[in-house]
C-alpha cells in the first residue's frame, strides 16, 4: 500500500535491520527500541489493524505465524523471558497501521 512504511519496508523501499524474511512475514529491529530487544514481526500483507483481520484460514495461520517467528527468534537470542505485544487503535498507541507484533525483553 502506497504511504505505508511498513509495505515500503517490506518491498525494500526503505532500508531496517532485518532480523527475519520469509514468503509471508518480515522481522526487523524498532527504530526507536524501547528495551535491549526490540523487534517488529511484520507481515509483508497491508492490514491496517487486528480489527480488521478476517475470520478465515489464511489470516489465522499468519498470526499465529507472527507468534511462532517471534518465539524462535527469543529462543535463538536465548531470552528468558519477553513481552509480546499488538497495539490496536490510536487510543492504545498503535501509530502504524500495518499490524505488527512487538518482541520486547531485556534479555
Ligand atoms: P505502534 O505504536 O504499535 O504502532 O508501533 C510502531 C513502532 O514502529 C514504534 O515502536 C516505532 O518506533 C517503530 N518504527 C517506526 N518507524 C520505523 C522504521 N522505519 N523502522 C523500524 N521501526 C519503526
Ligand atoms: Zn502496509
Amino acid at each position: 500500500m502506497e504511504d505505508c512504511i511498513f509495505c515500503k519496508i517490506a518491498n525494500k523501499d526503505i532500508d531496517s535491520e532485518l532480523i527475519y524474511e520469509d514468503d509471508e512475514i518480515i522481522a526487523f529491529n524498532d527504530i526507536h527500541p524501547q528495551a535491549k530487544h526490540h523487534v517488529l514481526i511484520v507481515p509483508k500483507k497491508h492490514i491496517p489493524k487486528i480489527s480488521d483481520l478476517n475470520e478465515n484460514e489464511q489470516d489465522e495461520i499468519l498470526v499465529g505465524k507472527m507468534f511462532l517467528i517471534a518465539r524462535d527468534i527469543a529462543k535463538e537470542r536465548e531470552l528468558d523471558g519477553y513481552k509480546l505485544q499488538f497495539n490496536v487503535g490510536e487510543s492504545a498507541g498503535q501509530i502504524i497501521f500495518h499490524i505488527h507484533l512487538h518482541l520486547i525483553s531485556n534479555g
